[in-house]
């Protein structure tokens, strides 16, 4: 069996979805779960419904519904989809629900009718396939409602239902229910992650991730004009890469694969026999894969003397952090500083004034985070010298990389951004094979 997921950009016209068909066909053979998302922009536009009616206007379905409708009539179905748009009509008009739990209601009815347009065209083409929401076949949540989290005796519940199936099931990505039955999601661009769960529930023998790009690139290609696909990538490659590029493959989405060795594809669906990216266990070669980058990122320093000879000292500093629920990506440390970077404001004025108890912090804004990425770079003497070597006219402002790490991260100021990244893909990637 394999999971084939196909996202907002690959089910947002008739030809896509058409497409689909010819994509799921062909692999009829190894028994497809297929994973879908809500059309490109709905659930942006649902959520945008959602909040303003919240604020006590009553805004119109028009366009989500007309939006469905005209892909239904352009791709000559007779489906009904009312009983999901006077849904939709209720709760903008009712609001009787807590803020978070809300959305996720409101934003669930994308995917809920995604499914049903997908898998009524697929059977008006001859084939068996039939609609499911998620939790109809198992995945539960907590209820944290916006960002749920799958509580793992999802995974019997799921490989049990699938297996009493006798179609292609048409699965909604991104929802779900938690254990009171209240609609949850698992956060935006999650998908990825749902179709994850199902082919680690179900053992799958592939993991398709359908999107418009020819699988994972080198670079940004509004940076790098020359970045190339990545045909080949291991696990911890392809989180590294992600973690910037949430867009082509959400990072989530991985560590469910890796857990049972299910290799992932990313492939494109307007290129449907381009080979696109293969995540597994090990890449075939060692070396930087990729060079990836993020603006506006903030580092927060806090200096102080009591660090010498202490303990204590880091954990209480991202203690504070944990507190108020931020996460801290790269962290350098020496014997009297510790600096890490945040990516937004959020609670971090509570933070700094809790941490500047213990110490000087000063923040430095405007930076970008620049990350080397490819196995073996942990192995391979001279490579920092060759990432520094490029950059002889550069500042770097802080440096960070993990013991067995597969990643070189530092930061610059946002202004050398476009110029670092090229140099770097310059010097590693353009000349040679990847
Ligand atoms: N439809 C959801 C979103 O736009 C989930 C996804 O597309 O992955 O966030
Ligand atoms: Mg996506």
């Amino acid at each position: 069996m394999i999971v084939m997921k196909f996202g907002g950009s690959s089910v947002d016209s008739p030809n896509k979805i058409k497409t689909i068909e010819e994509i799921v066909r062909r692999e009829l053979a190894r028994k497809p779960i297929i994973v879908v998302s809500a059309l490109r922009g709905v659930t942006s536009e649902l959520h945008e419904l959602a909040r303003t009616s919240y604020q006590g206007t009553y805004p119109s379905t028009g366009y989500v519904a007309l939006r469905h409708y005209e892909l239904i009539r352009n791709l000559g179905l007779d489906l009904s989809i009312s009983p999901e748009i006077s849904e939709l009509g209720d709760c903008l008009k009712t609001r009787n629900l807590p803020h978070l739990q809300y959305i996720d209601q409101v934003m669930s009815l994308g995917e809920r009718i995604s499914i049903k347009i997908v898998a009524a065209y697929l059977r008006s083409k001859g084939l068996n396939a039939q609609a499911f929401n998620s939790y109809d076949l198992g995945l539960v949540t907590n209820s944290n409602f916006s960002s749920a989290e799958f509580l793992p005796e999802s995974l019997p519940a799921i490989n049990s239902s699938i297996s009493s199936l006798d179609c292609i099931p048409i699965i909604t990505g991104f929802i779900a229910k938690d254990k009171k039955g209240n609609i949850t999601t698992l956060g935006r661009n999650k998908s990825d992650y749902s179709a994850a769960i199902f082919a680690r529930a179900i053992e799958a023998e592939e993991l398709q991730i359908w999107t418009d790009v020819n699988g994972i690139l080198t670079a940004n290609p509004e940076i790098v004009p020359s970045a190339r696909t990545i045909a080949n990538l291991s696990y911890a490659e392809a989180k590294e890469l992600a973690f910037f590029g949430a867009k082509v493959l959400h990072p989530n989405a991985i560590e469910p694969a890796e857990e049972r060795n299910i290799p992932i594809r990313v492939l494109n669906t307007l290129d449907r026999n381009n080979p696109g990216s293969t995540i597994s266990i090990k890449s075939p070669r060692n070396g930087v894969k990729g060079i990836t980058s993020k603006s506006n990122v903030i580092i927060v320093n806090n200096r102080s003397g009591s660090m010498i000879d202490s303990h204590g000292h880091l954990a209480d500093t991202f203690n504070s952090f944990s507190k108020y629920g931020k996460s801290v990506d790269a962290v350098a440390t020496s014997n009297i500083t510790i600096s890490g970077t945040v990516y937004d404001w959020q609670k971090l004025e509570e933070i700094i004034k809790e941490i500047s108890q213990r110490g000087k912090v000063t923040l430095y804004q405007g930076l970008c985070q620049i990350c080397v990425v490819g196995d073996g770079i942990d192995e391979t003497p001279g490579i920092q010298g060759r990432v520094f070597g490029t950059l002889p006219d550069i500042i770097v402002k802080m440096i960070s990389q993990a013991a067995d790490s597969s990643n070189i991260t530092f930061l610059v100021d946002a202004d050398h951004e476009h110029e670092v990244v090229r140099r770097l893909h310059r010097e590693f990637i353009e000349n040679y094979p990847i």
